[in-house]
């Protein structure tokens, strides 16, 4: 039964990713249209603090719902984005919308909710990213600590280009964050070099915590080397009590998955904050 129902899983998603590829050129049409026909939108998935089950942030997550393809997922949507440039105008559109997300959540409760958004390697080689920022922080008028982003190891890798970038963040204020921390291919070194704020502990470590003693033992080393490298930790992919109590054992301070909450739209996570 499990495996008939994979079966008829996996042939949808061929079928589908073969309607994507057929169409790919179509589906970059659409994509570029996305925008304009307010097809995009920001979902937001909560940021605890463990100890105190306090929703502290947000982390900020593409939707595309499209006319013609229905719900198309980012892991299949980025790279196409990537891959053409429109990430680009898209990515501006992501940091706008949340610097006024965060004014907006800030006046309507009355306190600051800090919003992460993910930066793609395509982005952080824009040589406007940074005055993109700058520009969205001054037009809202937000704290610019209030805005995190989000880059991997992977736009870590040519280390020359990046450290000047991510020291004109650091001078702009805004708080950076190293995200699935540990899957990707560089040495630690660039931890002591490079100004990071924030280390996400990549969910495949999280996933098997509690059967896995290497993933234990991954995941307990990660929290301790944020720690004594003065940075802040959060896990992401979080989806059981069982994981959330082992995290608590082991003093990671921050948490995000779906045991808590799953990306949700705006006026859904206003109706959460206004019930808490
Ligand atoms: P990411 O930044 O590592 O985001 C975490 C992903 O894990 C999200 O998938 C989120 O919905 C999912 N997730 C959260 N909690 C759980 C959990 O408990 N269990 C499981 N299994 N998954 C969980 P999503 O939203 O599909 O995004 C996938 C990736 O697409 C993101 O990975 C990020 O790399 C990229 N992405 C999403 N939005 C943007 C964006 O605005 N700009 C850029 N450049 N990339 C984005
Ligand atoms: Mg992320
Ligand atoms: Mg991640
Ligand atoms: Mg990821």
């Amino acid at each position: 039964r499990v495996k008939e129902k994979g079966k008829a899983h996996f042939q949808f998603y061929q079928g589908r990713m073969d309607t994507i590829h057929r169409n790919v050129v179509e589906l970059e049409t659409h994509l570029r249209k996305a925008l304009e026909n307010e097809e995009l939108t920001l979902y937001y998935q909560p940021q605890l603090e463990l100890a105190t089950n306090e929703i502290v942030s947000f982390e900020a997550l593409l939707r595309w719902h499209s006319k013609e393809f229905g719900l198309i997922s980012p892991a299949e949507f980025i790279p196409l984005a990537e891959d053409t440039g429109l990430i680009l105008p898209i990515g501006q559109w992501v940091i706008d919308t949340a610097c006024s997300q965060i004014k907006q959540w800030s006046e309507q409760f009355n306190r600051e909710f800090r919003i992460a958004v993910n930066i793609s390697p395509r982005q952080f080689q824009d040589q406007n990213l940074v005055d993109t920022i700058r520009h969205a922080i001054t037009k809202y008028n937000i704290a610019p600590d209030l805005l995190e982003v989000e880059i991997t190891e992977g736009t870590m890798q040519d280390t020359a280009a990046a450290i000047p970038i991510l020291k004109k963040m650091k001078k702009l204020g805004i708080m950076v964050s190293v995200d699935d921390f540990g899957t990707g291919y560089s040495s630690l070194s660039y931890l002591k070099q490079f100004p990071i704020d924030v280390l996400k502990i990549d969910q495949s470590f999280v996933k098997d915590v509690m059967t896995n003693n290497k993933d234990a033992a991954i995941t307990t080393t990660i929290i301790h080397l944020a720690k004594s490298l003065g940075m802040d930790v959060i896990a992401e992919g979080v989806e059981s009590k069982e994981q959330a109590q082992f995290l608590l054992e082991a003093d990671c301070a921050y948490v995000q998955g779906y045991y808590y909450y799953r990306p949700l739209p705006a006026n859904e996570i206003e109706n959460i904050m206004m019930n808490r």
